[in-house]
């Protein structure tokens, strides 16, 4: 994992260290948060899952920014990232244009895990087809549906689809409303499902 320059920069609470990632490839410089010697996962689990969070965000993004998606996002419109490894977080949130997770309960300590994984989702979404909580062999489709998750919280909050065309009518405001729902959809659609359905796929041709 070379493409990865950890950086430790000082600290910012007492015992907590600032780690600062970078890609070397690209631009998109994420942050990384929590304590070194409360990091239960390797570092090359980590950072196959950091680099599954940068590489998903990055083709949501693409989709985001077509033309189709009707959005008309500026195309150098994006959210700030962070991660935190902590224990104690379990919550990921969106908060004046930064997406912040907590990947430490979604990523298996040795990177492999148990047979299936559960993507739970906020109780009313719960149950909706298209965006609700799944079982999975593969805890990264967890992960990609977190990441579709707080992006769709940070287009939408975002205040660009509010005021174009036949958005105008849709409800952007209400946090899990009926824009969230519209904009997470087609997150999930075109970058968790497809895994989901190819998965569906192995386990028919192994029976
Ligand atoms: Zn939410």
């Amino acid at each position: 994992m070379s493409h990865y320059t950890t950086v430790l920069e000082k600290s910012d609470k007492k015992n907590a260290m600032v780690v600062k990632t970078h890609h070397e490839s690209e631009s998109l410089g994420i942050h990384i948060r929590g304590s070194c010697d409360t990091w239960r996962h390797p570092d090359h689990v980590r950072f196959e899952a950091e680099r599954l969070v940068i590489d998903t965000l990055e083709d949501m993004l693409r989709t985001a920014h077509r033309k189709s998606s009707e959005l008309d996002l500026p195309k150098k419109w994006r959210p700030r990232l962070e991660i935190t490894w902590h224990p104690n977080r379990r919550t990921s949130y969106h908060k004046r244009g930064t997406i912040t997770l907590a990947l430490c309960h979604y990523v298996p300590r040795n990177g492999v895990g148990e047979a299936s994984f559960t993507y739970t989702e906020y109780k009313r979404l719960q149950k909706e087809p298209a965006i609700g909580g799944f079982t999975t062999n593969d805890w990264r489709n967890c992960v990609r549906a977190l990441v579709a998750h707080e992006l769709a919280h940070a287009i939408q909050r975002s205040g660009v689809p509010h005021h174009k065309g036949r958005h105008r009518k849709i409800d952007y405001k209400k946090p899990h409303g009926h824009g969230f729902q519209q904009l997470y959809a087609l997150l999930r659609r075109k970058h968790v499902r497809p895994f989901l359905d190819a998965e569906k796929m192995d386990e028919c041709i192994s029976i």
